[in-house]
């Protein structure tokens, strides 16, 4: 839902691409490496960002859309770090338990939405993450 770390967005020009080539581009002594999208005989020139959706940012329509339908599909969803007080992305878990699932909610203090958990784990998610996956699930 907050994009990616692993790639970055042009602000000016919107293209995206692995943010390798611009941490690469910084090793190699750019201090603030621009856009070189051509735009007609031109480089765009426009400012590159990690592809995260910053505050005051929007978030995309489309990751919504495939969350929500995500969410309506799934047996089971894992709510993790997160209060669930900001919505429309808060609104996966309703949707989801609505839909069937079962929700687990996994997070360091209350949130807006634990009387929807079937199951709730309070806690420091360094601590507690590594525990759940290390958990394996009996095959059937
Ligand atoms: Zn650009």
């Amino acid at each position: 839902m907050h994009g990616s770390a692993h790639r970055s967005t042009c602000l000016n020009c919107g293209e995206e691409q692995p943010i390798d080539r611009v941490l690469e581009r910084v090793a190699s002594g750019e201090s603030d490496p621009p856009c070189r999208r051509l735009v007609g005989s031109e480089q765009c020139g426009g400012i590159l960002k990690s592809s995260t959706i910053s505050f005051g940012q929007a978030l995309r329509p489309e990751s919504m859309h495939q969350a929500l339908a995500l969410a309506t599909t799934c047996d089971l969803l894992l709510a993790v770090g997160t209060t669930l007080g900001v919505y429309p992305v808060a609104s996966i878990v309703p949707s989801a338990k609505e839909a069937g699932a079962r929700i687990v909610i996994i997070n360091q203090g209350p949130t807006a939405l634990d009387g929807l958990a079937d199951v709730l784990v309070d806690g420091a998610l360094s601590d507690v993450l590594p525990q759940v996956l290390q958990r394996r699930l009996p095959t059937s």
